[in-house]
């Protein structure tokens, strides 16, 4: 072996892995148990102590889930991670060891449609506010902080509409605020972005998009980048208080970076219940093996696609950060320098009625309401995810009724962009 520092092709293959040492498995095996047998009662009293490293109970930890957890981690240059049962679940425990009943988060108005639903209603009944902010103006999130603030929450490459946010200054308001920036980089991938090294503190993802890759699995993860000090200031007590929730175990104290990521499962998993399936993780590490080499292709295949349909004469405005035209394109250039994803929007001359035919009209494509599939996917958000909107709400949303979301799949770009054409010719406008 040389002492050269893996890439990031090699650690989406091996991080976390090893040839399972009980039958020499190569391929990561599925765990599928939910309980694990101790050595003896001093064995069990350890585990349940958190003195040594092992397995009780697959609610907290189950060895195929913690692999996921170790290459999410190594994958976005980070000290340690949960999986979740879910992307929204990981966004709950994310924020669960930062905040109590009254304390609020800031966050990026322009989120997928999800996160500000959970957000802006779920988060009110544990107590907690959420207050989003106007992004074009970045000095905008430190217009907003209290003295209740535990954190700003961000998309890097926000969902639907490739908007790309300004993660170093950003980052930079939150830490003068003494508060931690959380990034969900579930659209850019820590193959195109990796936030930690442009002074986030945490990381969330939705699996179930490019990281799995097949459209096979929901999951989530939270990863730590380690470098938040949680002791500088009183606004964390649940990491940096005797936690009476863990026989008054300070958990900043005890355990150092990896303080936030062992709440996360001895508390946050234990308490909330959301964690992840073993198959699931099976399934989102068979993904993330090719991660690098799909998302090569699904950023060539988008940014071909983005210019075709930007001279189509059925097409208003494409929203996609890789045209050179496209307002975040310097910051695309800066914060995702291998390409802008595979998300895009698209404008229809045709307005309402155009985006309905169209969608009906795919034949490659599916219609469905997700992104990151290795398919190409469309939606018209103004008849589905986004149809209880008024029509200020959708314009404010970058969900109009002219507007299709495409998401970019691995085919031959030749055929996706053959299936446009003949599903916008079909379309009319
Ligand atoms: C899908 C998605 C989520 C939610 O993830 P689930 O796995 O569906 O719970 C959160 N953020 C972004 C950007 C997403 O695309």
């Amino acid at each position: 072996m040389t002492d050269q520092e893996p890439g990031f092709e090699t650690l989406a293959v091996h991080a976390g892995g090893a040839p399972d040492p009980a039958t020499g498995a190569r391929q990561t095996p599925v765990y599928q148990t939910t309980s694990f047998v101790f050595d003896d009662a001093d064995h069990a009293a350890s585990l349940f102590n958190l003195q040594v490293p092992g397995f009780i109970y697959s609610r907290l930890t189950n060895p195929t889930v913690s692999v996921l957890e170790e290459r999410c981690a190594a994958l976005e240059g980070g000290v340690g991670s949960t999986a979740t049962a879910s992307g929204h679940a990981a966004q709950i425990l994310a924020l669960f060891p930062l905040m109590q009943p009254g304390d609020e988060i800031i966050a990026a108005n322009k989120l997928y449609g999800g996160s500000i639903n959970q957000m802006g209603h779920s988060y009110k009944k544990f107590g907690w506010g959420a207050k989003f902010v106007e992004t074009e103006d970045t000095e905008n999130f430190r217009r907003a902080i209290t003295d209740r603030t535990r954190a700003i929450f961000i998309e890097s490459l926000a969902n639907p509409g490739g908007v790309v946010m300004d993660i170093a200054a950003i980052a930079d308001i939150a830490h003068e605020a003494g508060i931690p920036l959380i990034v969900d980089n579930t659209m850019a991938t820590p193959y195109l972005c990796r936030p930690f090294d442009h002074g986030a503190d945490i990381v969330v993802h939705s699996t179930t998009k490019f990281l799995s890759g097949n459209g096979t699995a929901i999951g989530g993860v939270v990863v730590d980048s380690g470098k938040f000090n949680w002791m500088q200031n009183d606004k964390f007590p649940s990491l940096s208080k005797p936690a009476p929730e863990y026989h008054d175990l300070t958990f900043a104290e005890t355990f150092g970076e990896l303080s936030y990521t062992i709440y996360g499962h001895a508390i946050g998993l234990r308490d909330l219940g959301a964690s992840q399936a073993p198959m699931n993780a099976f399934l989102t590490l068979l993904g993330i093996e090719t991660l690098p080499l799909r998302m090569d292709r699904h950023c060539a295949n988008a940014q071909a696609v983005a210019e075709h349909l930007s001279l189509h004469k059925s097409v208003d405005w494409v929203s996609y950060a890789g045209l050179e035209t496209d307002k975040y394109h310097g910051l695309a250039q800066r914060y995702l320098p291998r390409g802008a994803g595979a998300v895009m929007t698209v404008g229809l001359k045709g307005g309402y009625d155009a985006g309905v035919k169209m969608v009906e009209a795919v034949e490659l494509f599916s219609h469905l309401a997700n992104i990151g599939d290795s398919r190409s996917l469309i939606i018209h958000p103004a008849s589905t995810t986004h149809r209880q909107l008024t029509e200020e709400q959708l314009t404010a949303a970058g969900a109009g009724a002219e507007v299709v979301r495409l998401s970019i799949g691995i085919e031959s770009v030749a055929d996706i962009i053959a299936d446009l054409d003949q599903a916008l010719a079909t379309a009319g406008g």
